[in-house]
């Protein structure tokens, strides 16, 4: 069954000029992307969208740097797009991401490693609904 998730680009890779290649990378997986803009977070933003990792020693230098500079926010469709979005951008750390997966390609440390994902789709729905309006998707 097809299934929404919620993706960041992170402002490293925005930085990096290397949005355009995610997204074609998106697009080439399959993933209909429903919503996309670049939006700058407030540190306030950030620390709600983050509000789980509140007590995680990294949690101040996650917002920061969230909020530190624009990012491009996903809404992705696609067969348990979840778990796809996931693997495409494979683990949280970049030593540890397997071949062909966005974070080893773009990511260039444990905190700044390109791209967010949706960790379940109940967590999907908060996030889309955390930073799209029904307005904004398609
Ligand atoms: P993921 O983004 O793969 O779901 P987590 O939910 O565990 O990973 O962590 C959220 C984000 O917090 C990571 O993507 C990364 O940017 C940052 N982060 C995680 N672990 C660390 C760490 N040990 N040091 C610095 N930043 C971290
Ligand atoms: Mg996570």
């Amino acid at each position: 069954m097809s299934t929404l998730t919620f993706g960041i680009i992170k402002p490293d890779a925005v930085r990096a000029g290397k949005y355009g290649a995610i997204i074609q990378r998106i697009v080439d997986n399959g993933f209909n992307i429903r919503g996309m803009k670049l939006i700058h977070m407030s540190k306030k933003e950030a620390e709600g969208f983050y509000a789980v990792h509140a007590e995680r020693p990294f949690f101040g230098e996650l917002t920061e740097f969230m909020s530190g500079e624009p990012c491009v926010v996903l809404c992705l469709e696609k067969e348990n797009a979840v778990k796809a979005w996931r693997d495409l951008m494979g683990a949280t750390n970049p030593a540890e991401a397997a071949e062909g997966t966005l974070r080893k390609e773009f990511a260039t440390s444990i905190g700044e490693n390109a791209v967010h994902g949706s960790d379940s789709e109940e967590n999907a729905v908060i996030e889309i609904s955390y930073f799209f309006s029904k307005l904004e998707l398609v």
